[in-house]
C-alpha cells in the first residue's frame, strides 16, 4: 500500500463543517488520499495569527506531509460565519472579500515556501450539516 497522499487539506475545526467536508472531499476524488489539518480559523493562522507560533504549526504540518506522504497539492478551505474571525464584517460582501484576500495571501506563502500547487476554497454552511464549497 502506497504511503503517498495527493494533498494536504486545511480547514476550520467547526463541528458544523465535518459531515459536509467529508462528503465534499469524496466528491473531489480525494477519498483516503489526503492529510487533514483541522484548526480554528484555517488560513487565519497563516495570515493573521493569534500567536506567532500558529504559522510555524501549520507550516510544520505541511512540511511533514510533503516529506512523509509526498503530497503535490495543498487545499486551503476557509468558511463563512467562522467564529475564529468573529462578527467583524459589516456586510456579507466584506466577509467574502476578507476570505478571498486571506486565502490568496496564504496561497502565495505556501507556494513560495514549499513549491506545492495550492488550491483555495470558500465554504458556506447549510442546513442539516450540509456545506457548499466554491473554488476561489
Ligand atoms: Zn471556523
Amino acid at each position: 500500500m502506497s504511503h503517498n497522499a495527493k494533498a494536504l487539506v486545511l480547514h476550520c475545526m467547526d463541528f458544523r463543517l465535518v459531515d459536509g467536508m467529508n462528503l465534499w472531499f469524496d466528491d473531489q476524488g480525494l477519498t483516503n488520499q489526503y492529510d487533514r489539518v483541522v484548526v480554528a480559523g484555517a488560513v487565519k493562522n497563516l495570515v493573521d495569527p493569534t500567536q506567532p507560533t500558529d504559522i510555524e504549526f501549520i507550516e510544520r504540518q505541511i512540511d511533514i506531509s510533503k516529506r512523509l506522504h509526498e503530497i503535490s497539492e495543498v487545499w486551503l478551505i476557509n468558511h463563512r460565519d467562522c467564529g475564529a474571525y468573529g462578527k467583524i464584517f459589516a456586510t456579507p460582501e466584506a466577509e467574502t472579500e476578507r476570505h478571498h484576500a486571506d486565502l490568496a495571501k496564504a496561497k502565495a506563502m505556501i507556494e513560495a515556501k514549499f513549491g506545492l500547487t495550492v488550491k483555495t476554497f470558500l465554504a458556506t454552511l447549510g442546513d442539516n450539516h450540509s456545506v457548499t464549497v466554491e473554488a476561489v
